[in-house]
């Protein structure tokens, strides 16, 4: 027994060394180091892990152990030259291959592999159906191959590339050696065509969980929505952010509107050219411009761990595409800030272009996504459980601390008086008009189609002035819930007052509700990593950071990763041994690097006569 743990103890220690020195990562994710040893134990695996979950490091660290190369393929091409190029400069020896290189250049990294002198070796999937490349796969040493992106396999999945079809065969040629399927987004369907299309062989399955713990869910009425943006936007100066618009004329409107407030905003959208969209695409990851508002084709194949800030400005159409476009917020495991506007004229917008869908089932199944759309933004209750329950994970906690709903604090209020009144302007308009109106009616609105109708006569009109038409509204869907009041199926819902409703009135019963204290500014975003660090030492290093990157000619964020600065402006270390324990710092960083972060440290401490924090092991 006690040998066994030590053994155990012993490998756990080797992992933990091999993660600091290469990666300079201190402990593992949820999940990573199962995983790890899952492949080292060369079982096949098949790994469901949302966006920003940590998949890559699952064959990066196990690659290092192999004698032989392992093989990663991936649909994402704009994304390997940076992959690869955070590995160089972690001291790891990689490259790819796509269509983006030469002929030249892959003859040399051919050559190279066959040396036994690469690690890891990227590949688009379009290689596997040249037959020189399976001539040039069949002389190699392969350890492991890592299939990223594995939904590509399936017809089901949302982006099927027949190219992946493939690697059924590249399996059979290489028995004996582990795969590693990974993706964010499988249904189970697509999970059984992953593990028998690549003919994985018992394969383990691991799948986290959904949740993104650091990211912070909100719904705001869209009512003055582009004031409401340019707060948020102020609250998130100089960060990255995206805004997702549903229209290519909305989405440069927008940014131009943006820009005149002396934002540094740019569009992107299907309707610009090849050029302008890399080139903004690049911009943008190197952190030279920092608002992208875009059509939802923006983000697919961009990898920027450092967004802050995510907006819906217009309504998504599903709650899947929803979960995708907020997961690109906060990869990087700081808090990301998700904020949908949502109105009424948005969902109609919606239906119409639902309506001129021709197939009936394609029609019936986007009503349907756009419904689960609109429970969500309508919803009283947790936002996190709402989505993860979609997914179909259970969230059993009371109070999530990251959405609107559970971080707004609410309040008790007697809801008699206004609920009578709301029932009885529903039954005196003939329980024939939508909440719009009876809101309307009640605040004693001036408007033509209620004169038309003679509702300005009513006993009824203009009896509420101390709730706005938003509480109207609120409160017609808590009787709605509370089975007072009823709303028909067809499209434009009327109301009408249910039996319950009647005896309420008729027994002049009382009625209680909460209500959210929306007057209150909410908190602002806490994630698990935040922490109280020198916004000056920090904006310092970014400048360094920026300048290293350009030199090298990669993102900023190779270099090291917003949460590594957050924690040198914090624990101002000012040794090579203090840097060394900071996250994200591994040998060949520090090596490199750390002198000239160290002088940028110090200097700012000497100045501000700062002391060192010590960093915890
Ligand atoms: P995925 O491919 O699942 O979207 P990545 O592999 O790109 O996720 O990792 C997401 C982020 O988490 C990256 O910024 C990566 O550097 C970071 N990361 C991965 N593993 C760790 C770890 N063990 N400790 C700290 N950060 C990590
Ligand atoms: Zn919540």
């Amino acid at each position: 027994m006690l040998f066994a743990r030590n053994l155990w103890t012993d490998y756990h220690t080797a992992m933990r060394d091999l993660l600091k020195k290469h990666f300079g990562y201190d402990d593992f994710l949820p999940l990573q180091e199962e995983i790890i040893s899952s492949v080292l134990k060369r079982r096949d695996a098949l790994v469901l892990m949302p966006t920003g979950g940590g998949k890559s490091l699952c064959y990066q660290l196990p690659a290092l152990r192999f004698d032989g190369l392992t093989l990663v393929v991936s649909p994402l091409i704009a994304l390997m030259k940076d992959q690869v190029d955070a590995l160089k400069s972690n001291g790891i020896a990689a490259e790819f291959i796509n269509s983006t290189l030469s002929y030249a250049e892959i003859s040399r990294i051919q050559a190279q592999a066959q040396r036994g002198a690469l690690k890891i070796l990227y590949i688009a999937p379009e290689r596997l159906a040249l037959p020189g490349f399976q001539n040039f796969l069949a002389r190699l040493k392969v350890s492991l191959v890592a299939v990223d992106e594995a939904h590509c396999i399936s017809e089901w999945g949302h982006d099927f590339r027949p190219d992946y079809r493939n690697l059924g065969g590249l399996r059979r040629s290489l028995s004996g050696v582990p795969f590693l399927a990974l993706t964010a987004t499988a249904t189970a369907r697509v999970r059984r065509d992953i593990v028998e299309l690549l003919h994985l062989n018992e394969p383990q399955r691991f799948i986290a969980s959904f949740n993104r713990a650091n990211l912070r869910y909100s719904v705001l009425p869209k009512r003055n929505a582009f004031n409401a943006l340019v707060g948020l936007l102020q609250r998130h100066r100089d960060e990255s952010a995206i805004i997702y618009c549903f229209s290519r004329k909305g989405s440069d409107d927008l940014a131009a509107r943006l820009c005149d407030e002396g934002f540094n905003a740019r569009p992107y959208h299907a309707g610009l050219d090849n050029d302008t969209r890399r080139e903004t695409q690049e911009r943008f990851i190197r952190d030279q411009v920092s608002i992208i508002v875009a059509t939802i084709a923006f983000g697919m194949g961009i990898d920027k761990s450092n967004i802050r800030l995510l907006v819906h400005y217009d309504l998504p159409k599903s709650l899947e595409g929803y979960y995708q476009e907020t997961g690109r917020a906060g990869r990087d495991g700081l808090p990301g800030e998700c904020v949908l506007f949502y109105s009424y004229g948005d969902k109609r917008k919606q239906e119409f272009f639902i309506n001129k869908i021709e197939d009936e089932t394609e029609r019936r199944n986007a009503q349907e996504k756009l419904e689960r759309v609109i429970e969500f933004c309508e919803l009283q209750e947790c936002r996190r459980r709402y989505i993860l329950r979609y997914f179909g994970e259970e969230w059993d906690k009371e109070n999530c601390g990251g959405c609107d709903i559970c971080l707004t604090p609410r309040e008790e209020f007697d809801a008699t008086i206004i609920a009578q009144k709301i029932l009885s302007a529903v039954i005196r308009t003939g329980e024939r008009f939508g909440v719009s109106h009876i809101s309307g009616v009640l605040r004693g609105a001036d408007i033509r189609r209620i004169r038309e109708l003679g509702h300005d006569k009513l006993s009824v009109y203009g009896i509420v002035n101390d709730f706005s038409d938003s509480d109207i509204k609120e409160i017609a869907g808590l009787l709605i819930a509370r089975g007072l009041l009823y709303k028909t199926s067809r499209q434009y819902a009327t109301l009408g007052v249910t039996e319950a409703g009647w005896s309420f009135l008729k027994n002049r019963e009382t009625l209680t509700f909460t209500r959210l204290k929306r007057e209150e500014e909410t908190v602002t975003v806490s994630g698990r990593a935040a922490l109280d660090y020198d916004p000056a030492l920090f904006g310092n290093l970014r400048v360094l950071r920026s300048q290293i990157a350009s030199e090298r000619s990669v993102p900023p964020y190779v270099v090291f990763s917003d949460a590594t600065l957050q924690q040198m402006a914090y624990y101002m270390p000012q040794s090579h041994d203090s840097l060394s324990r900071i996250s994200g710092v591994g040998a060949v960083k520090l090596e490199q690097m750390g002198d000239v972060f160290l002088s940028v440290i110090r200097a700012h401490a000497r100045l501000h006569n700062l002391k060192e924090r010590s960093v915890p092991d």
